[in-house]
Protein backbone atom coordinates (compact mmCIF):
# COMPACT_ATOMS: atom_id res chain seq x y z
CA UNK A 1 0.00 0.00 0.00
CA UNK A 2 1.38 3.50 -1.30
CA UNK A 3 1.82 6.53 1.51
CA UNK A 4 -0.82 8.07 0.37
CA UNK A 5 -3.52 5.19 -0.06
CA UNK A 6 -2.81 4.52 3.71
CA UNK A 7 -3.45 8.58 4.46
CA UNK A 8 -6.79 8.11 2.00
CA UNK A 9 -7.74 5.00 4.29
CA UNK A 10 -7.01 7.20 7.68
CA UNK A 11 -8.99 10.32 6.02
CA UNK A 12 -11.95 8.04 5.28
CA UNK A 13 -12.06 7.08 9.46
CA UNK A 14 -11.63 10.69 10.45
CA UNK A 15 -14.67 11.82 8.24
CA UNK A 16 -16.65 9.57 9.69
CA UNK A 17 -15.15 10.92 13.34
CA UNK A 18 -15.72 14.54 12.36
CA UNK A 19 -19.43 13.76 11.58
CA UNK A 20 -19.90 11.69 14.55
CA UNK A 21 -18.67 14.76 16.62
CA UNK A 22 -20.56 16.98 15.06
CA UNK A 23 -23.76 15.22 15.44
CA UNK A 24 -22.99 14.63 19.16
CA UNK A 25 -22.74 18.52 19.68
CA UNK A 26 -26.08 18.86 17.89
CA UNK A 27 -28.15 15.99 19.60
CA UNK A 28 -28.07 18.00 23.18
CA UNK A 29 -28.92 21.28 21.13
CA UNK A 30 -31.79 19.64 19.76
CA UNK A 31 -33.07 18.30 22.89
CA UNK A 32 -32.72 21.50 24.47
CA UNK A 33 -34.93 22.96 21.65
CA UNK A 34 -37.74 20.38 22.75
CA UNK A 35 -37.49 20.78 26.35
CA UNK A 36 -38.13 24.61 25.55
CA UNK A 37 -40.85 24.35 23.40
CA UNK A 38 -42.30 22.10 26.33
CA UNK A 39 -41.73 24.86 29.36
CA UNK A 40 -43.62 27.17 26.87
CA UNK A 41 -46.69 24.66 26.76
CA UNK A 42 -46.39 24.40 30.44
CA UNK A 43 -46.12 28.49 30.96
CA UNK A 44 -49.52 28.68 29.06
CA UNK A 45 -51.33 25.69 31.60
CA UNK A 46 -50.22 27.52 34.50
CA UNK A 47 -51.78 31.06 33.07
CA UNK A 48 -54.55 28.89 32.50
CA UNK A 49 -54.60 27.91 36.17
CA UNK A 50 -53.89 30.74 38.04
CA UNK A 51 -56.96 32.74 35.48
CA UNK A 52 -59.38 29.55 36.58
CA UNK A 53 -58.58 30.42 40.46
CA UNK A 54 -58.62 34.28 39.99
CA UNK A 55 -62.43 33.58 38.18
CA UNK A 56 -62.91 31.03 41.42
CA UNK A 57 -61.57 33.84 44.18
CA UNK A 58 -64.11 36.37 42.93
CA UNK A 59 -67.00 34.13 42.75
CA UNK A 60 -66.41 33.07 46.38
CA UNK A 61 -66.25 36.91 47.27
CA UNK A 62 -69.36 37.95 45.97
CA UNK A 63 -71.12 35.26 47.72
CA UNK A 64 -69.21 36.01 51.39
CA UNK A 65 -70.27 39.75 50.24
CA UNK A 66 -73.62 38.84 49.34
CA UNK A 67 -73.59 36.57 52.87
CA UNK A 68 -72.74 39.31 54.85
CA UNK A 69 -75.06 41.54 53.62
CA UNK A 70 -77.86 39.06 54.02
CA UNK A 71 -76.86 38.76 57.81
CA UNK A 72 -77.05 42.44 58.15
CA UNK A 73 -80.32 43.01 56.58
CA UNK A 74 -82.03 40.24 59.44
CA UNK A 75 -80.43 41.65 61.60
CA UNK A 76 -81.97 45.20 60.43
CA UNK A 77 -85.27 43.41 60.57
CA UNK A 78 -84.59 42.11 63.91
CA UNK A 79 -83.91 45.29 65.56
CA UNK A 80 -86.58 47.13 63.30
CA UNK A 81 -89.30 45.03 65.04
CA UNK A 82 -88.61 45.85 68.41
CA UNK A 83 -88.27 49.87 67.55
CA UNK A 84 -91.70 51.70 69.47
CA UNK A 85 -91.15 54.82 67.39
CA UNK A 86 -92.38 54.97 64.20
CA UNK A 87 -89.47 57.59 63.06
CA UNK A 88 -86.71 55.11 64.03
CA UNK A 89 -88.49 52.12 62.15
CA UNK A 90 -88.65 54.71 58.67
CA UNK A 91 -85.00 55.32 59.32
CA UNK A 92 -84.69 51.47 59.43
CA UNK A 93 -86.82 50.75 56.27
CA UNK A 94 -84.62 53.40 54.25
CA UNK A 95 -81.40 51.53 55.71
CA UNK A 96 -82.74 48.26 54.74
CA UNK A 97 -83.48 49.24 51.35
CA UNK A 98 -79.70 50.66 51.43
CA UNK A 99 -78.70 47.39 52.29
CA UNK A 100 -81.00 45.37 50.07
CA UNK A 101 -79.78 47.04 46.93
CA UNK A 102 -76.45 46.69 47.86
CA UNK A 103 -77.09 43.24 47.87
CA UNK A 104 -78.68 42.82 44.72
CA UNK A 105 -76.20 44.71 43.20
CA UNK A 106 -73.37 42.13 44.76
CA UNK A 107 -75.41 39.00 43.57
CA UNK A 108 -75.76 40.39 40.01
CA UNK A 109 -71.85 40.68 40.24
CA UNK A 110 -71.75 37.06 41.55
CA UNK A 111 -74.08 35.87 38.43
CA UNK A 112 -72.01 37.95 35.73
CA UNK A 113 -68.60 36.69 37.50
CA UNK A 114 -69.66 33.12 37.83
CA UNK A 115 -70.14 33.38 33.80
CA UNK A 116 -66.76 33.46 33.63
CA UNK A 117 -66.29 29.74 35.52
CA UNK A 118 -66.93 27.61 32.48
CA UNK A 119 -64.67 29.26 29.69
CA UNK A 120 -61.89 29.25 32.67
CA UNK A 121 -62.47 25.36 32.99
CA UNK A 122 -62.57 24.73 29.27
CA UNK A 123 -59.49 27.00 28.75
CA UNK A 124 -57.70 24.56 31.86
CA UNK A 125 -58.88 21.93 30.28
CA UNK A 126 -57.35 22.34 26.69
CA UNK A 127 -53.77 23.63 28.16
CA UNK A 128 -53.63 20.48 30.20
CA UNK A 129 -54.71 18.29 27.27
CA UNK A 130 -52.03 19.99 25.20
CA UNK A 131 -49.29 19.67 27.34
CA UNK A 132 -50.18 15.74 28.18
CA UNK A 133 -49.85 15.16 24.21
CA UNK A 134 -46.54 17.54 23.81
CA UNK A 135 -45.18 15.78 26.91
CA UNK A 136 -45.78 12.44 25.23
CA UNK A 137 -44.02 13.51 22.18
CA UNK A 138 -41.67 15.21 23.68
CA UNK A 139 -40.24 12.91 26.53
CA UNK A 140 -40.08 10.11 23.54
CA UNK A 141 -38.07 12.24 21.37
CA UNK A 142 -35.86 13.63 24.71
CA UNK A 143 -35.51 9.32 25.06
CA UNK A 144 -34.67 8.68 21.58
CA UNK A 145 -31.81 11.64 21.06
CA UNK A 146 -30.22 9.74 24.44
CA UNK A 147 -30.35 6.62 23.01
CA UNK A 148 -28.43 8.12 19.99
CA UNK A 149 -26.14 9.35 21.76
CA UNK A 150 -25.08 6.83 23.66
CA UNK A 151 -24.88 4.97 20.41
CA UNK A 152 -23.02 8.02 19.13
CA UNK A 153 -20.44 7.88 22.10
CA UNK A 154 -19.82 3.99 21.19
CA UNK A 155 -19.08 4.91 17.58
CA UNK A 156 -17.17 7.32 17.89
CA UNK A 157 -14.92 5.27 20.55
CA UNK A 158 -14.62 2.49 17.98
CA UNK A 159 -13.68 4.95 15.22
CA UNK A 160 -11.12 6.41 17.48
CA UNK A 161 -9.71 2.86 17.73
CA UNK A 162 -9.93 2.63 14.08
CA UNK A 163 -7.99 5.75 13.79
CA UNK A 164 -5.40 4.83 16.28
CA UNK A 165 -4.96 1.53 13.79
CA UNK A 166 -4.87 3.22 10.83
CA UNK A 167 -2.68 5.56 11.88
CA UNK A 168 -0.17 3.27 12.61
CA UNK A 169 0.10 1.61 9.07
CA UNK A 170 0.92 5.09 7.69
CA UNK A 171 4.55 4.40 7.49
CA UNK A 172 6.04 7.88 6.93
CA UNK A 173 6.22 10.02 10.31
CA UNK A 174 6.64 13.34 7.95
CA UNK A 175 3.28 12.64 5.92
CA UNK A 176 1.73 12.13 8.81
CA UNK A 177 2.66 15.22 10.39
CA UNK A 178 1.86 16.88 7.40
CA UNK A 179 -1.82 15.33 7.30
CA UNK A 180 -2.52 16.04 10.95
CA UNK A 181 -1.12 20.10 10.69
CA UNK A 182 -3.54 20.16 7.17
CA UNK A 183 -6.33 18.06 9.17
CA UNK A 184 -7.91 20.92 11.16
CA UNK A 185 -7.50 23.83 8.60
CA UNK A 186 -8.41 22.02 5.39
CA UNK A 187 -10.80 19.30 5.13
CA UNK A 188 -10.15 17.13 3.73
CA UNK A 189 -6.52 16.84 3.67
CA UNK A 190 -5.88 14.40 0.77
CA UNK A 191 -8.14 15.14 -2.51
CA UNK A 192 -7.88 13.65 -6.42
CA UNK A 193 -6.00 15.71 -9.01
CA UNK A 194 -8.59 15.65 -11.39
CA UNK A 195 -8.40 15.01 -14.90
CA UNK A 196 -8.20 18.73 -16.13
CA UNK A 197 -5.19 18.53 -13.46
CA UNK A 198 -7.34 20.26 -10.86
CA UNK A 199 -6.66 20.01 -6.88
CA UNK A 200 -10.47 18.75 -6.29
CA UNK A 201 -10.17 20.98 -2.76
CA UNK A 202 -8.81 24.67 -4.31
CA UNK A 203 -9.97 24.02 -7.94
CA UNK A 204 -6.53 25.57 -8.81
CA UNK A 205 -5.06 24.09 -12.17
CA UNK A 206 -2.26 22.77 -11.07
CA UNK A 207 1.43 23.68 -13.16
CA UNK A 208 1.76 20.15 -15.49
CA UNK A 209 4.96 19.24 -13.22
CA UNK A 210 2.70 18.83 -10.36
CA UNK A 211 0.17 16.35 -12.40
CA UNK A 212 4.05 14.61 -13.57
CA UNK A 213 4.91 13.83 -9.77
CA UNK A 214 1.35 12.78 -8.60
CA UNK A 215 1.47 10.38 -12.14
CA UNK A 216 4.48 9.12 -10.83
CA UNK A 217 3.48 8.42 -7.35
CA UNK A 218 7.11 10.24 -5.99
CA UNK A 219 6.10 10.28 -2.36
CA UNK A 220 3.59 13.25 -1.10
CA UNK A 221 2.87 15.87 -3.81
CA UNK A 222 1.08 18.95 -2.51
CA UNK A 223 -0.94 21.78 -4.39
CA UNK A 224 0.62 24.45 -5.40
CA UNK A 225 -2.42 26.86 -3.77
CA UNK A 226 -4.05 25.03 -0.97
CA UNK A 227 -1.31 22.23 0.37
CA UNK A 228 -3.82 19.72 -0.02
CA UNK A 229 -2.06 16.34 -0.85
CA UNK A 230 -3.14 15.55 -4.33
CA UNK A 231 -3.85 11.85 -5.97
CA UNK A 232 -4.69 10.27 -8.80
CA UNK A 233 -8.05 8.95 -9.05
ZN1 LIG B 1 -5.59 22.97 -3.75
Amino acid sequence: MTVVQSLIDLQEVDGRIRELELELKDLPRRKALETARLSGVSADLQAAKANQEYANRRVKGYEEDAKTLREKIQQLKTTQAGLQSNKEYQQYSVQIDLVSHDLETTENNQIAAMDDLPSAEARVTEAQAKYDAEKGGVDAFCAEIDERIAAVKTELEEAQKERAEKAKLVGDPRFMLYYERLRTKRWPVVVPLTHEGVCDGCHLVQPPSVAQLVDHNSGLVACTMCGRILYRD
